[in-house]
């Protein structure tokens, strides 16, 4: 482990997640971190435009970016393309272009794009080509620094 602090976070992640998230509700708590984004590019500013068919079968929308290695390829609504690139590299983290989610294939799961530091600038980047203006900014709650008895009293 090269890493320098130890971020692991000592979660208990309960074996029965899926009964709490996804039975029915309809929406589904996306991930705040994942362990498979190793693999993500570094260079994710300059990306294939949102409108860009894939390269597979050239289904014109709706199709996701491998954020492993930029192909752009189909839903498994569709051709399922970009399940088979994943089956076939391993490339498990896309970004869809119809609604900005970025899925992990190994995770099973969305990630939560604008929660995790390694996605949120190709999440933003990927804003702004599709609708040509930054994401809201979703504001973190912090607690206001109480400065009143802050006077500086530089006397003498
Ligand atoms: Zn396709
Ligand atoms: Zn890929
Ligand atoms: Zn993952």
């Amino acid at each position: 482990m090269a890493t320098s602090s130890s971020t692991q976070l000592e979660i208990q992640l309960d074996e029965d997640d899926d009964l709490i998230f996804g039975a029915g509700s309809g929406w589904v708590e996306a991930r705040t971190s994942c362990e498979h984004l190793a693999s993500l590019l570094s260079d994710l500013v300059h990306i294939p435009t949102p409108d860009t068919p894939c390269n597979r079968c050239h289904q014109p929308s709706e199709n996701w970016l491998c954020l492993c290695c930029k192909d752009v390829l189909c839903s498994r609504f569709v051709n399922k393309h970009m399940l088979q690139h994943y089956q076939q590299t391993n490339h498990s983290v896309a970004l869809s272009y119809s609604d900005l989610s970025v899925w992990c294939f190994k995770c099973d799961a969305y990630l939560d794009a604008q929660v995790i530091p390694q996605l949120r600038p190709v999440h933003e980047i990927a804003y702004i080509l599709k609708f040509g203006q930054a994401p809201p900014v979703r504001t973190v709650e912090f607690p206001k620094a109480e400065g009143n008895q802050a006077d500086a009293t530089s006397g003498s």
